[in-house]
């Protein structure tokens, strides 16, 4: 059998969608997503959706709570994290994700 090649022009390559934590690359099976590692799930599969824990995970009812220490930075200021809010047994380095708030605000 022949082929004949051909040059296409490029095609249109979407990424697969990641945790916005961790950066990995979502599972996904019937109409949801979750990330193993954070153990989180996705209900709306849109850009910038928010997770919630995922219910399938044993443990996830229960927050993870570990605050990483306070940081000094020498200039008078220091900077205190509060604990984090991924559900307990997530993987990896304790790193909670965050977001800077003004102070007293939900912003
Ligand atoms: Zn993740
Ligand atoms: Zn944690």
């Amino acid at each position: 059998m022949e082929y004949e090649i051909e040059a296409t022009m490029p095609r249109l390559v979407i990424p697969a969608p990641e945790c916005g934590h961790c950066g990995e690359v979502v599972e996904y099976d019937d109409g949801a997503m979750w990330c193993g590692g954070c153990r989180v799930m996705w209900e709306q599969i849109e850009d910038g959706a928010l997770s919630i824990p995922d219910p399938d995970r044993e443990g996830t009812a229960v927050p993870c709570t570990i605050a990483p220490p306070a940081i000094d930075s020498g200039t008078g200021w220091s900077l205190v994290h509060g604990p984090c809010i991924l559900p307990s047994g997530h993987e990896g380095e304790h790193e909670c994700p965050m977001s800077r708030v003004p102070n007293g605000g939900d912003a």
